[in-house]
């Protein structure tokens, strides 16, 4: 039995409802019979989307949790949440792809106009349209309003787009891109001055390279080219000018979705790792009889309970519509760094047979990385934490 199990489904701040923990099932369900390590794990060593998977989660409904009402989604944060941290606990890659995807959602449900919802929102919470998100470019992720090179020149009836932008996951195989872009120069602030459009992925101009990537290769990360991209005055997402706000807007769940997929890995490393433990033969025991390694695992189980902890209190804000950012900024830190360390734990008591590219846990212990520094990299988030939490002066 592993501690989940013991603790009980009754106390998990999560799935609080029995709604939510017949979700938790059916992903749970469905990561078992689709994507267990056999299938998975191959997939990932050839760096293929799991395109079975994805349809057997849109199937589901969880590709809409979010959505506007009008283009049938339902669900709220903590759904999404239940969602993410199940297919962490599996194929990692997918979990990356629906904060990505939930990323979208929430953007095009808070911003988009009605045709633009119906155009693209509809498709995307029906799983029958995928999207990728082009904010960061070569010059700056951290600070990248500030380094914005890409350009948005508004062109009689209609807007140029011109720039480069990297590290985009999943700009291979989507269908459309939302694309922030400096359309003026706001004296005194870099985030005023940013447009959000959307460009459907086969809009001449556009050129995309897949770039080679240390981890989550079951989604691609590419660079993304505009080269005199033209499009529509109706595809500005919101208002001209005011693209950076409206992203800040939705960073909360972007955190929130981020530390979920760091814990749901975390959990799944530290359960695999003990039920591994408790087999190993070692010294005429097993290697679980130790204590030094009881300890390692203990700590790691703690150090993701806490995490979690911090995150269903910044979902239960949200979802409430109290302040959010400082625990959300939290849960994330917290998520991401114990899920670094409990895989780190993982591949160590798996020895040699965490060093296999048929054992799950390198998966794991790769991919979590991605959460240290994305969405936003941990320092920049206890800048965040320092200043909103403490009153104390912007460090950076
Ligand atoms: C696999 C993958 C997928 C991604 N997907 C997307 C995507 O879909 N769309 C998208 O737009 N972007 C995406 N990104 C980009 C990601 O959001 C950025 O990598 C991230 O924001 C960090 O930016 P950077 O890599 O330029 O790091 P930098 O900004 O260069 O920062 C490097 C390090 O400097 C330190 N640092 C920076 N600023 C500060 C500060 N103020 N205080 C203290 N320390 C600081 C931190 O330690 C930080 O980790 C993805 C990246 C990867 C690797």
């Amino acid at each position: 039995m592993f501690i989940t199990d013991a603790v009980g489904a009754a106390a998990d701040p999560i799935a609080d409802t029995p709604e939510r923990q017949a979700l938790r099932e059916a992903v749970r369900a469905i990561v078992r019979d689709v994507a267990p390590p056999e299938r998975r794990l191959p997939l990932d060593t050839a760096e293929q989307f799991d395109d079975e998977l994805h349809a057997h989660l849109a199937k589901l409904g969880a590709t809409s949790i979010g959505a506007h009402p009008e283009q049938g989604g339902e669900g709220n944060a903590l759904d999404q949440l239940v969602v993410l941290e199940e297919l962490a606990a599996g194929p990692t890659s997918m979990a990356v792809f629906m904060v990505v995807h939930y990323m979208g959602i929430e953007i095009l449900s808070a911003h988009g106009s009605r045709e633009q919802r119906d155009t693209w929102l509809a498709p995307l919470s029906a799983g029958d349209a995928t999207m990728s998100f082009c904010l960061t470019e070569a010059g700056g992720g951290t600070d990248i309003a500030r380094a914005m090179r890409t350009t948005a020149r508004c062109d009689g009836g209609g807007w140029v787009i011109d720039g480069e932008k990297t590290w985009i996951s999943g700009a291979t195989r989507s269908d459309v891109y939302v694309v922030l872009a400096r359309s003026a120069d706001v004296a005194g602030s870099a985030i005023d001055g940013i447009t959000m459009f959307l460009v459907p992925a086969d809009t001449p101009g556009i050129t995309v390279r897949e770039l080679p990537t240390v981890a989550v290769h079951g989604f691609d990360t590419c660079q993304v080219t505009f080269d005199g991209v033209r499009v529509a005055d109706d595809a500005v997402v919101g208002e001209v000018g005011r693209g950076f706000r409206q992203v800040l807007s939705v960073l909360n769940r972007e955190r929130v979705n981020a530390a979920a997929g760091a814990i749901g890995a975390g959990r799944a490393a530290v359960e695999y790792a003990a039920a591994y433990a408790a087999e190993r033969p070692a010294f005429g025991s097993t290697v679980g009889s130790f204590q030094a390694v009881q300890h390692r695992l203990v700590d790691a189980m703690v150090a993701l309970e806490g995490a979690r902890g911090l995150l269903a209190r910044a979902a239960h804000a949200e979802v409430a519509g109290g302040r959010a950012d400082i625990l959300s900024s939290m849960a994330k830190l917290a998520a991401s760094e114990a899920a670094v360390k409990a895989t780190t734990t993982g591949m160590e008591i798996l020895g040699g047979a965490g060093f296999s590219l048929e054992y799950p846990m390198q998966q794991w212990w790769r991919d979590v990385r991605l959460w240290v520094f994305a969405p936003l990299n941990n320092d920049m988030v206890r800048n965040h934490i320092a200043e909103q939490g403490f009153g104390l002066p912007r460090s950076f």
